[in-house]
């Protein structure tokens, strides 16, 4: 197989088609049409094996995961997604690995009727790029600069799955293993915060630390109520409430963990009425965490007031372990 039998045999038969694509695989480069009143949101991240996912990872993962974490991007931007191209390097072209790769990216993208328009294709070290691009109502997108004092911090989903499922490795639930190998992009929730959030991430390397460039650049602080922070039921079964005896995983992996891609964003509090139903109604659970603060810095407290200091801060490239 080379590589044109490889476009040909699994990424060109992509099962969304889009209106606007005015040329997608096949051409020098993909022709795409952006509707009047929008702006392209465009994004990109990339995936090395070892590195963002442990070796061992299914191919259909793999694949879900290269898309969703670009998706999350455009979901923490409120834009609607519509296009990705891949860049895919691989080590040698073993058609049950492409197969079950391409289905599990494709099948995200149909979801999100995003169509695979392009990509390019080489040998070498398991690498996955993806580029998406999405839309956006002129001047309503989402940005991590706007928090102001007073706002209230929210987060949707449950947070610390990932790195649970992460740090019990084969012995992590079906449900823990599916939030690191699937994580779900929150489209939905994104697009409704769009004209009532003040400021979103998405949270990929960990609360504090993403929650810390939505305070950066405003020399900003936040409260984090960290009995507050939504875990799973299956994060409960294995991490029960703390007790006495702290047990660290309890706080540290929803504050520290990444991978989970879940949003975190302020919300004024004469908007949060109106975005907790709004968000109800995008059919995403969100939690209120904490709050902004004139004070930079994250100040974790539990619930009976007392202080807690964060073991780690969260995932930084150059800077920690990484899977292996
Ligand atoms: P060029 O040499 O002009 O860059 P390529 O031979 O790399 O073109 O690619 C041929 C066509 O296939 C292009 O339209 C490109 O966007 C598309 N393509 C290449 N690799 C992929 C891939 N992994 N997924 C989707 N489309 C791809
Ligand atoms: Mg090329």
């Amino acid at each position: 197989m080379d590589e044109f039998d490889i476009i040909r045999r699994y990424f060109m038969p992509a099962v969304t088609r889009r209106a606007d694509v005015v040329a997608g695989i096949g051409d020098d480069a993909a022709l795409l049409s952006v509707p009047a009143g929008h702006e392209l949101v465009v994004c990109t991240d990339t995936l090395v094996s070892g590195v963002h996912f442990p070796r061992h990872t299914p191919a259909a993962a793999i694949g879900h995961k290269a898309l969703a974490v670009n998706l999350s991007d455009l979901a923490a931007m409120g834009a609607q997604p519509a296009w990705a191209t891949l860049a895919l390097t691989l080590p040698d072209a073993d058609p049950r690995w492409l197969e079950d790769f391409a289905h599990g990216l494709l099948a995200l993208a149909q979801r999100f009727d995003v169509e695979l328009v392009g990509g390019d294709t080489t040998r070498g070290p398991l690498t996955v790029t993806v580029t998406a691009q999405g839309l956006v109502r002129h001047g309503m997108a989402l940005r991590r600069r706007g928090a102001r004092v007073g706002d209230r911090v929210y987060v949707t989903g449950t947070l610390g799955d990932a790195g649970l499922a992460l740090r019990l490795q084969e012995r992590a639930s079906a449900h823990l293993q599916a939030r690191l190998d699937y994580p779900e992009p929150r489209i939905e929730a994104g697009q409704a915060l769009c004209g009532f959030a003040t400021a979103a991430i998405d949270i990929s390397d960990g609360l504090l630390a993403d929650l810390a460039h939505l305070l950066a650049s405003d020399r900003l602080g936040a409260i984090v109520e960290i009995d507050a922070l939504p875990r799973s039921a299956a994060f409960l079964e294995v991490h029960e409430t703390p007790g006495a005896g702290a047990q660290p995983a309890y706080y540290e992996l929803p504050l520290s963990a990444g991978d989970d891609y879940e949003l975190c964003f302020t919300v004024p509090p004469a908007h949060s009425t109106a975005v907790e139903q709004r968000l109800e109604h995008a059919g995403c659970a969100a939690t209120a965490i904490g709050e902004i603060t004139d004070t930079p810095g994250i100040r974790c407290v539990r619930a009976n007031g007392s202080g807690y200091t964060p073991v780690a801060r969260g995932f930084l490239h150059f800077g920690e372990d990484q899977h292996g």
